[in-house]
Protein backbone atom coordinates (compact mmCIF):
# COMPACT_ATOMS: atom_id res chain seq x y z
CA UNK A 1 0.00 0.00 0.00
CA UNK A 2 1.14 3.61 -0.90
CA UNK A 3 1.83 5.21 2.90
CA UNK A 4 2.17 9.19 2.71
CA UNK A 5 3.76 10.92 5.56
CA UNK A 6 2.83 13.77 7.47
CA UNK A 7 6.22 15.52 6.27
CA UNK A 8 4.84 15.57 2.50
CA UNK A 9 2.04 18.53 3.36
CA UNK A 10 0.81 21.37 1.09
CA UNK A 11 -1.11 24.37 2.22
CA UNK A 12 -3.23 24.96 -1.18
CA UNK A 13 -4.72 23.13 -3.61
CA UNK A 14 -2.98 24.23 -7.04
CA UNK A 15 -2.02 22.72 -10.10
CA UNK A 16 1.31 23.27 -9.82
CA UNK A 17 2.35 21.02 -6.60
CA UNK A 18 4.65 18.67 -6.74
CA UNK A 19 2.90 15.47 -6.41
CA UNK A 20 4.17 13.21 -2.92
CA UNK A 21 3.12 10.10 -4.79
CA UNK A 22 1.96 8.11 -7.70
CA UNK A 23 -1.12 5.75 -7.59
CA UNK A 24 -3.05 3.33 -10.12
CA UNK A 25 -6.87 4.00 -10.21
CA UNK A 26 -8.19 1.07 -7.92
CA UNK A 27 -5.65 1.24 -5.20
CA UNK A 28 -5.57 1.95 -1.56
CA UNK A 29 -3.25 4.66 -0.32
CA UNK A 30 -2.61 5.62 3.44
CA UNK A 31 -2.36 9.63 4.15
CA UNK A 32 -0.94 10.67 7.59
CA UNK A 33 -2.19 13.92 8.78
CA UNK A 34 -1.31 16.60 10.89
CA UNK A 35 -4.09 18.53 12.94
CA UNK A 36 -5.02 21.78 11.29
CA UNK A 37 -2.61 23.34 13.68
CA UNK A 38 0.64 21.61 12.13
CA UNK A 39 0.71 20.03 15.72
CA UNK A 40 2.38 23.23 16.56
CA UNK A 41 -0.57 23.32 19.77
CA UNK A 42 0.61 21.00 22.27
CA UNK A 43 -0.08 22.80 25.78
CA UNK A 44 -3.05 24.57 27.02
CA UNK A 45 -0.82 27.34 27.58
CA UNK A 46 -0.63 28.04 23.95
CA UNK A 47 -2.53 30.44 21.89
CA UNK A 48 -4.04 30.25 18.46
CA UNK A 49 -2.21 34.15 18.26
CA UNK A 50 1.84 32.49 19.18
CA UNK A 51 1.60 29.98 16.72
CA UNK A 52 2.94 30.11 13.24
CA UNK A 53 -0.12 30.50 10.94
CA UNK A 54 1.83 29.89 8.00
CA UNK A 55 1.72 26.22 9.40
CA UNK A 56 -2.09 25.98 9.53
CA UNK A 57 -4.44 23.69 7.64
CA UNK A 58 -1.60 21.39 6.37
CA UNK A 59 -3.13 18.94 3.69
CA UNK A 60 -1.13 15.65 2.90
CA UNK A 61 -0.14 15.00 -0.95
CA UNK A 62 -0.71 15.34 -3.26
CA UNK A 63 -1.03 11.77 -4.84
CA UNK A 64 -1.15 11.89 -8.34
CA UNK A 65 -3.82 9.29 -9.50
CA UNK A 66 -2.46 7.83 -13.19
CA UNK A 67 -5.38 7.24 -15.17
CA UNK A 68 -7.00 10.83 -14.26
CA UNK A 69 -7.49 13.22 -16.65
CA UNK A 70 -9.60 16.50 -16.71
CA UNK A 71 -13.38 16.24 -16.94
CA UNK A 72 -13.13 12.94 -15.05
CA UNK A 73 -14.68 12.10 -11.79
CA UNK A 74 -12.31 10.84 -8.88
CA UNK A 75 -14.03 8.19 -6.49
CA UNK A 76 -12.76 8.47 -2.72
CA UNK A 77 -13.68 5.79 -0.87
CA UNK A 78 -12.95 6.69 3.08
CA UNK A 79 -12.06 3.02 4.12
CA UNK A 80 -10.10 3.66 7.71
CA UNK A 81 -9.41 6.68 9.68
CA UNK A 82 -7.02 6.45 12.71
CA UNK A 83 -6.70 9.48 14.97
CA UNK A 84 -4.52 10.32 17.91
CA UNK A 85 -5.31 10.09 21.90
CA UNK A 86 -6.00 13.84 22.39
CA UNK A 87 -7.60 16.89 20.13
CA UNK A 88 -7.13 20.28 20.56
CA UNK A 89 -9.74 23.18 20.77
CA UNK A 90 -8.86 26.55 20.46
CA UNK A 91 -11.42 29.70 20.65
CA UNK A 92 -9.90 33.73 19.58
CA UNK A 93 -11.74 36.90 19.42
CA UNK A 94 -12.77 37.41 15.22
CA UNK A 95 -12.74 33.38 14.53
CA UNK A 96 -15.77 31.56 14.17
CA UNK A 97 -19.35 32.59 15.18
CA UNK A 98 -18.82 32.41 18.99
CA UNK A 99 -15.39 34.58 18.43
CA UNK A 100 -17.96 37.72 18.06
CA UNK A 101 -17.73 39.55 21.13
CA UNK A 102 -14.83 37.28 22.55
CA UNK A 103 -12.27 39.23 24.64
CA UNK A 104 -9.15 37.02 24.77
CA UNK A 105 -8.22 33.17 23.55
CA UNK A 106 -8.31 29.81 24.91
CA UNK A 107 -6.85 26.45 24.06
CA UNK A 108 -8.24 23.81 25.33
CA UNK A 109 -6.91 19.50 25.03
CA UNK A 110 -9.32 16.85 25.84
CA UNK A 111 -8.03 13.28 25.75
CA UNK A 112 -9.23 10.80 23.45
CA UNK A 113 -9.18 7.02 24.39
CA UNK A 114 -11.71 3.96 23.68
CA UNK A 115 -14.31 5.68 21.26
CA UNK A 116 -14.70 8.33 23.92
CA UNK A 117 -13.55 12.62 23.61
CA UNK A 118 -13.45 13.55 27.76
CA UNK A 119 -14.91 17.12 27.59
CA UNK A 120 -14.73 17.29 31.13
CA UNK A 121 -15.32 15.54 34.33
CA UNK A 122 -19.28 15.69 33.61
CA UNK A 123 -19.38 15.00 29.67
CA UNK A 124 -18.23 12.87 27.45
CA UNK A 125 -19.28 12.39 23.95
CA UNK A 126 -18.82 9.07 21.22
CA UNK A 127 -16.19 9.95 18.61
CA UNK A 128 -17.27 10.71 14.85
CA UNK A 129 -14.09 10.88 13.05
CA UNK A 130 -14.22 13.04 10.11
CA UNK A 131 -11.96 15.11 7.53
CA UNK A 132 -12.14 18.42 7.33
CA UNK A 133 -9.89 19.22 3.97
CA UNK A 134 -9.91 17.02 1.22
CA UNK A 135 -9.99 17.93 -2.58
CA UNK A 136 -8.31 18.07 -5.78
CA UNK A 137 -6.20 20.53 -7.32
CA UNK A 138 -8.39 23.20 -9.27
CA UNK A 139 -8.01 23.90 -12.77
CA UNK A 140 -5.50 27.15 -12.79
CA UNK A 141 -6.33 28.89 -9.64
CA UNK A 142 -4.26 28.11 -6.19
CA UNK A 143 -6.49 27.84 -3.34
CA UNK A 144 -5.44 28.08 0.31
CA UNK A 145 -6.70 24.46 2.27
CA UNK A 146 -8.46 26.64 4.77
CA UNK A 147 -10.87 27.72 1.73
CA UNK A 148 -13.34 25.23 0.29
CA UNK A 149 -15.09 25.35 -3.14
CA UNK A 150 -16.10 23.21 -6.08
CA UNK A 151 -12.61 21.44 -5.75
CA UNK A 152 -13.75 20.17 -2.26
CA UNK A 153 -11.09 21.34 0.62
CA UNK A 154 -12.07 22.92 3.56
CA UNK A 155 -15.93 21.02 3.70
CA UNK A 156 -15.46 20.25 7.22
CA UNK A 157 -18.35 17.92 6.33
CA UNK A 158 -18.98 15.84 9.72
CA UNK A 159 -20.61 13.15 6.94
CA UNK A 160 -16.67 12.72 5.36
CA UNK A 161 -16.02 9.58 8.10
CA UNK A 162 -14.94 5.56 7.62
CA UNK A 163 -17.32 4.20 5.22
CA UNK A 164 -18.39 7.11 3.20
CA UNK A 165 -17.37 7.69 -0.63
CA UNK A 166 -16.52 11.20 -2.00
CA UNK A 167 -16.91 11.98 -5.62
CA UNK A 168 -14.54 15.05 -6.53
CA UNK A 169 -13.81 16.81 -9.96
CA UNK A 170 -10.98 15.90 -11.71
CA UNK A 171 -9.33 19.06 -12.65
CA UNK A 172 -5.76 18.65 -13.88
CA UNK A 173 -3.99 15.55 -15.16
CA UNK A 174 -3.37 13.27 -12.29
CA UNK A 175 -6.32 15.04 -9.82
CA UNK A 176 -3.61 15.69 -7.33
CA UNK A 177 -5.48 14.84 -4.25
CA UNK A 178 -5.44 16.10 -0.97
CA UNK A 179 -6.49 15.60 2.96
CA UNK A 180 -6.30 17.03 6.34
CA UNK A 181 -7.67 18.54 8.94
CA UNK A 182 -9.14 15.55 11.09
CA UNK A 183 -11.98 16.02 13.26
CA UNK A 184 -12.58 13.63 16.59
CA UNK A 185 -16.06 14.90 17.01
CA UNK A 186 -17.63 18.25 15.59
CA UNK A 187 -20.91 20.12 15.69
CA UNK A 188 -22.75 20.97 11.91
CA UNK A 189 -21.77 24.65 12.03
CA UNK A 190 -18.08 24.25 13.59
CA UNK A 191 -19.33 27.37 15.37
CA UNK A 192 -16.00 28.13 17.33
CA UNK A 193 -14.01 27.57 14.27
CA UNK A 194 -12.68 24.09 15.94
CA UNK A 195 -13.88 20.36 15.39
CA UNK A 196 -11.86 18.74 18.11
CA UNK A 197 -8.71 18.84 16.07
CA UNK A 198 -6.21 16.08 15.94
CA UNK A 199 -3.92 14.07 13.60
CA UNK A 200 -4.10 10.55 13.00
CA UNK A 201 -3.99 8.39 8.95
CA UNK A 202 -7.14 8.19 6.67
CA UNK A 203 -7.43 5.25 4.33
CA UNK A 204 -8.82 5.13 1.29
CA UNK A 205 -9.77 3.65 -2.36
CA UNK A 206 -9.06 6.16 -5.40
CA UNK A 207 -10.50 4.91 -8.70
CA UNK A 208 -10.95 7.29 -11.75
CA UNK A 209 -14.57 7.36 -13.33
CA UNK A 210 -14.85 8.47 -16.56
CA UNK A 211 -16.64 11.92 -16.93
CA UNK A 212 -18.94 13.11 -14.59
CA UNK A 213 -22.84 12.25 -13.78
CA UNK A 214 -22.86 13.81 -10.72
CA UNK A 215 -22.63 17.51 -9.53
CA UNK A 216 -19.59 17.49 -7.60
CA UNK A 217 -18.58 17.45 -4.59
CA UNK A 218 -21.09 14.81 -3.75
CA UNK A 219 -21.16 11.95 -0.78
CA UNK A 220 -22.75 8.53 -0.54
CA UNK A 221 -22.87 7.51 2.97
CA UNK A 222 -24.55 4.13 4.41
CA UNK A 223 -28.11 6.08 4.32
CA UNK A 224 -27.73 9.18 2.34
CA UNK A 225 -26.46 11.06 -0.97
CA UNK A 226 -25.48 14.51 -0.88
CA UNK A 227 -24.76 17.03 -3.09
CA UNK A 228 -21.82 19.99 -1.02
CA UNK A 229 -21.67 23.49 -2.36
CA UNK A 230 -19.86 26.16 -1.07
CA UNK A 231 -20.42 29.63 -1.98
CA UNK A 232 -19.83 33.51 -0.68
CA UNK A 233 -22.68 33.49 2.04
CA UNK A 234 -25.00 29.84 3.99
CA UNK A 235 -27.86 31.22 1.90
CA UNK A 236 -26.13 31.07 -1.29
CA UNK A 237 -24.30 27.87 -0.75
CA UNK A 238 -28.12 26.31 0.70
CA UNK A 239 -29.65 27.24 -2.65
CA UNK A 240 -26.49 25.96 -4.73
CA UNK A 241 -26.55 22.51 -2.85
CA UNK A 242 -30.79 22.14 -3.43
CA UNK A 243 -30.71 23.52 -7.00
CA UNK A 244 -27.77 20.84 -7.77
CA UNK A 245 -29.18 18.19 -6.04
CA UNK A 246 -32.65 18.89 -7.78
CA UNK A 247 -30.69 19.04 -11.10
CA UNK A 248 -29.22 15.36 -10.57
CA UNK A 249 -32.76 13.78 -9.51
CA UNK A 250 -33.55 14.96 -12.92
CA UNK A 251 -30.55 14.24 -14.69
CA UNK A 252 -30.12 11.32 -13.81
CA UNK A 253 -33.05 9.44 -11.84
CA UNK A 254 -35.54 11.35 -14.69
CA UNK A 255 -37.70 12.95 -12.44
CA UNK A 256 -39.78 15.97 -13.37
CA UNK A 257 -38.76 19.30 -12.19
CA UNK A 258 -42.24 19.31 -9.68
CA UNK A 259 -41.74 16.15 -7.77
CA UNK A 260 -37.77 16.50 -7.91
CA UNK A 261 -38.49 20.17 -5.50
CA UNK A 262 -41.57 18.58 -3.53
CA UNK A 263 -39.40 15.46 -2.94
CA UNK A 264 -36.46 17.62 -1.70
CA UNK A 265 -38.82 19.41 0.48
CA UNK A 266 -40.07 16.74 2.00
CA UNK A 267 -37.89 14.12 2.83
CA UNK A 268 -34.55 15.39 2.34
CA UNK A 269 -32.38 17.65 4.75
CA UNK A 270 -30.45 20.60 3.50
CA UNK A 271 -27.83 21.09 6.55
CA UNK A 272 -25.40 23.44 7.33
CA UNK A 273 -21.53 21.56 7.05
CA UNK A 274 -19.49 24.68 8.18
CA UNK A 275 -20.64 28.56 8.93
CA UNK A 276 -17.09 29.79 9.50
CA UNK A 277 -14.46 29.52 6.76
CA UNK A 278 -14.12 32.17 3.64
CA UNK A 279 -16.95 30.23 1.70
CA UNK A 280 -19.69 28.80 3.88
CA UNK A 281 -20.75 25.07 3.22
CA UNK A 282 -23.96 23.25 3.37
CA UNK A 283 -25.14 19.90 1.77
CA UNK A 284 -28.84 18.62 0.91
CA UNK A 285 -29.38 15.20 1.98
CA UNK A 286 -31.59 12.81 0.18
CA UNK A 287 -32.48 9.06 1.73
CA UNK A 288 -30.65 6.59 -0.33
CA UNK A 289 -33.75 4.59 -0.60
CA UNK A 290 -34.95 7.17 -3.36
CA UNK A 291 -31.74 6.02 -5.64
CA UNK A 292 -32.56 2.63 -5.03
CA UNK A 293 -36.09 2.82 -6.05
CA UNK A 294 -35.73 4.80 -9.05
CA UNK A 295 -32.74 1.77 -9.57
CA UNK A 296 -30.09 3.97 -9.69
CA UNK A 297 -26.34 3.22 -8.75
CA UNK A 298 -23.76 5.23 -7.89
CA UNK A 299 -20.71 2.55 -9.15
CA1 LIG B 1 -11.62 22.86 8.72
CA1 LIG C 1 -10.45 21.85 11.72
Amino acid sequence: MVTISSTNSVYNMSPDNTPAAYAESGDVVRFETLDCFGGQITNEEQRLGGINWERINPATGPLFINQAEPGDTLRVEIQKIEQDSHAVVVEAPGEGITGIKLTDEATRIFPVNEGRVYFNDKLSFDISPMIGVIGTAPEKESILTGTPGAHGGNMDCTRLGEGTVLYLPVNVKGALLAMGDMHAIMGDGEVCVCGAEIGGAITVRVSVIKGRRMPLPFLVTSDHFMTICSADSLEAAAEGATLSMRGFLMNELGMDIHSAGMLLSLCSDLRICQAVDPQKTCRMEVPLEVAEKYGYSFE
